[in-house]
């Protein structure tokens, strides 16, 4: 097989079916031999059902992979990086936004270009709020400046990649996953291509601002030590900064002989001093919380069954 197509698909019930039939028709014109992982991520509504009514009709290779709850679209791309066996593998949104005909050129152009191990789609115009596109354009700054890899702004999980590139992302078996992250540290020749995302097919984003803020937390955490040296840095220029006070309330109660400062500025100093070790201890907190989740290795997934049309096709 050529081409296996990765689809993660949480409560997509309206879009995953007409979705398939635009593969289908596009890869059929474009001649490009393919199938498709359609991962389950624990949907509520009737997906696994659509999902299944499609592997019973399609033409072409289709696995549906369900899991037995919903584990994030993360771990969806694991699931399905497992089940992909074709030469290139291509991982797309299950909302229609990401357009086929885009994978289409994605792969002729790794055909023509033996030396890049993948395309990835950049996403230049976005129709998003200010707010939105703000914290955005922060979390690429800060990730950038403290990361040993680079974040590109606009790249998502769009992408289609040569075989040794999704084995390299299957030996990344962290918990934590942060796919931009993770395509970044294994490295490879990547070529960006733009395209314009469509609006969703239907349904609606499963990404609220409360769970985008995390998702960009557990990049910092999960690539950079960033908010540990910040902690560091600002404790050693605090104690500085006390020291000298200190050594000027003794001088002057020597030299003018004046009484210690009132009762306002100890509050706000204790307070201010509290607060920055509640926040020291909250991001410390982080780490190990991470680390502890971590260390009892438990399985990213858990799929509790694997829908195969192979025996149609034989
Ligand atoms: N998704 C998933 N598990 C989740 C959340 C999302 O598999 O817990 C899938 C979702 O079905 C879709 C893709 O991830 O195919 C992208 O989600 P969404 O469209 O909500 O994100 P957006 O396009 O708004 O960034
Ligand atoms: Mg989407």
């Amino acid at each position: 097989m050529k081409l296996s197509v990765i689809i993660p698909c949480y409560n997509e019930e309206e879009t995953v079916s007409p979705l398939f039939d635009e593969l289908c028709e596009v890869f059929g014109e474009r001649r490009i031999d393919f199938g498709v992982v359609f991962v389950d991520d624990g949907s509520k509504d009737s997906t696994s059902k659509e999902l299944a009514a499609i592997a019973k009709r399609a033409e072409c290779p289709v696995k549906v992979v369900c899991f037995s709850r919903n584990f994030g679209k993360e771990a969806a791309i694991y699931a399905g990086l497992e089940q992909s066996e074709g030469e290139y593998t291509a991982i797309m949104d299950g909302d229609m936004q990401h357009p086929p005909q885009v994978v289409a050129d994605m792969v002729e152009y790794l055909d023509s270009h033996p030396e890049t191990d993948s395309v990835a789609g950049v996403q230049n115009k976005r129709i998003e709020g200010c707010v939105l596109s703000f914290f955005k354009r922060s979390f690429y700054k800060i990730i950038n400046s403290a990361a040993s890899v680079e974040f590109v702004s606009g790249a998502s999980d769009f992408r289609v990649l040569r075989r040794p590139m999704v084995d390299a992302i299957l030996s990344v078996s962290e918990y934590y996953r942060f796919s931009k992250g993770i395509f970044s540290y294994v490295g490879f020749d990547t070529h960006y291509m733009d395209y314009v995302a469509r609006e969703r097919g239907g349904g609606k984003t499963k990404w609220s601002f409360r769970k985008l803020f995390r998702y960009a937390m557990d990049g910092i955490i999960g690539y950079t030590t960033a908010p540990l040296k910040f902690l560091t840095t600002t404790g050693t220029i605090i104690s500085i900064a006390s020291f000298c006070y200190l050594i000027f309330i003794v001088l002057k109660k020597l030299i003018i002989g004046d009484s210690v400062a009132g009762f306002a500025t100890l509050a706000s100093l204790i307070l201010l001093l509290g607060g920055i070790q509640i926040l020291g201890l909250g991001i410390i907190g982080e780490y190990v919380g991470r680390n502890y989740v971590e260390t009892k290795r438990r399985p990213i997934y858990i799929a509790k069954r694997i829908i195969k049309n192979d025996d149609k096709e034989a």
